[in-house]
């Protein structure tokens, strides 16, 4: 089954507006799309991108179509897949995956993942169980925290009904773990169980709340922190026994069990560690943001070198949580698209171009 395709990450430029802040300071666009070609220029440097949106590019809305719902399919073929969401903070990571609070609900990736999912499994559920879980946390300072469990934030219930496993609130608690075939866990997460479109938004919702709410208690650190709403679907087929022209008896052929898992990933802001301030702590939390980036460019730059790849090169997941999280659902047959946002603003110019940089070696 594996083809070229399949293994590739594949890049898509996302170009935002000019935002009322960036034209009060009377900004300039400094960011241009060649037309009918996903390439851009920006000063003297030219890149070419699976596809760009925005700015002259196509334009956002079909963004959906040509990027993720090729990978909720593939979610239907036990396929894992991540869709990763970079850029600088203010660069529109958050509006595009759709992990604010209210101003994009219907817009946003995630959102209209949902909509697909519930869609599809209605055209499907005649002939196949499923059974849906999400959980939602947080890589903050190589910690995990999550973003589900209603205890930490003094709650006994989501909007849901659902009741949310006590835990104590520390966020070393949860474990990445491995099985020993290969398959990632998340040890001591909430994973809720979810029927309906509304309670799966509900948990976007309710994760998207404690994300803001901690950011605002603690310096911002939304924009220093990776989120990642994850999607487990288990479908279950009834394999009927009206085959025709097999030896084999067919009669009651059993089940056939898929698994799969769908992240979306709202990474960490992207701009340097010496921006972000200058005091001791602030620079700490730089630089793990910066190492969960790093291992991230690291990964999908070997993933996406065939030479390497046919070699066996090491491919170093192990070198932060983000990519230990993600090592089953990024590479082999996992399907994965990362969305590199930027500004189209001159005074983003300097963040833009390490962007475009960092998305350019994912190809
Ligand atoms: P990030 O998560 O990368 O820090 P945000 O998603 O919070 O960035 O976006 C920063 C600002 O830009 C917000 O005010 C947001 O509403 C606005 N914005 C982002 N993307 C778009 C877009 N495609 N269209 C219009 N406004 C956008
Ligand atoms: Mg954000």
């Amino acid at each position: 089954m594996e083809t070229s395709e399949n293994c590739c990450v594949k890049v898509a430029l996302h170009i935002r507006p000019l935002i009322a802040d960036e034209r009060q300071q009377g900004c300039r666009e400094c960011v241009s799309v060649t037309p009918g070609k996903p390439q851009v220029q920006i000063g003297s440097h030219s890149f070419t991108f699976d596809h760009v949106y925005g700015n002259g590019g196509s334009p956002s809305f079909s963004m959906f179509e040509k990027c993720v719902v090729p990978l909720v399919d593939g979610l239907f073929q036990g396929y894992n897949a991540t869709v990763l969401a970079y850029g600088q903070t203010g660069s529109g990571k958050t509006y595009t995956m759709g992990t604010g609070c209210s101003d994009n609900c219907r817009t946003g990736i995630i959102p209209q993942v949902m909509d697909a999912l519930f869609s599809k499994i209605e055209t499907l559920k005649h002939q196949t169980e499923f059974q849906l879980h999400v959980s939602f946390i947080e890589i903050l300072k190589e910690e995990v925290r999550d973003l589900l469990d209603t205890s930490s934030m003094g709650r006994s219930e989501t909007s849901n009904g659902h009741s949310g496993k006590l835990t104590v609130p520390g966020r070393s608690l949860i474990q990445i773990r491995e099985t020993s075939n290969g398959v990632i866990t998340l040890a001591g997460s909430t994973e809720v169980s979810v029927g309906t479109l509304q309670e799966m938004a509900a948990c976007l919702e309710q994760g998207s709340l404690s994300r803001a709410t901690g950011s605002t208690n603690m310096n911002n650190q939304s924009s220093r922190s990776h989120a990642i709403f994850t999607i487990t679907l288990e479908q279950m087929h009834k394999l009927h026994s009206n085959s025709s022209g097999s030896d084999a008896s067919d009669e009651d052929m059993g089940e056939e069990y898929l698994c799969a898992k769908l992240h979306l990933v709202d990474l960490a802001g992207s701009e340097r560690a010496k921006r972000t301030g200058s005091d001791g702590l602030r620079l700490r939390e730089g630089i793990h943001i910066n190492r969960g980036l790093l291992a991230l460019g690291n990964v999908i730059s070997a993933l996406g070198d065939e030479k390497k790849r046919k070699e066996g090169v090491h491919v170093p997941y192990r070198d932060s949580k983000l990519t230990r999280l993600l090592q089953d659902s990024l590479g082999g047959n996992s399907k994965t698209v990362m969305i590199a946002c930027i500004s189209p603003a001159d005074i983003n110019a300097e963040e833009s171009l390490n962007t475009l940089k960092y998305a350019n070696r994912a190809r």
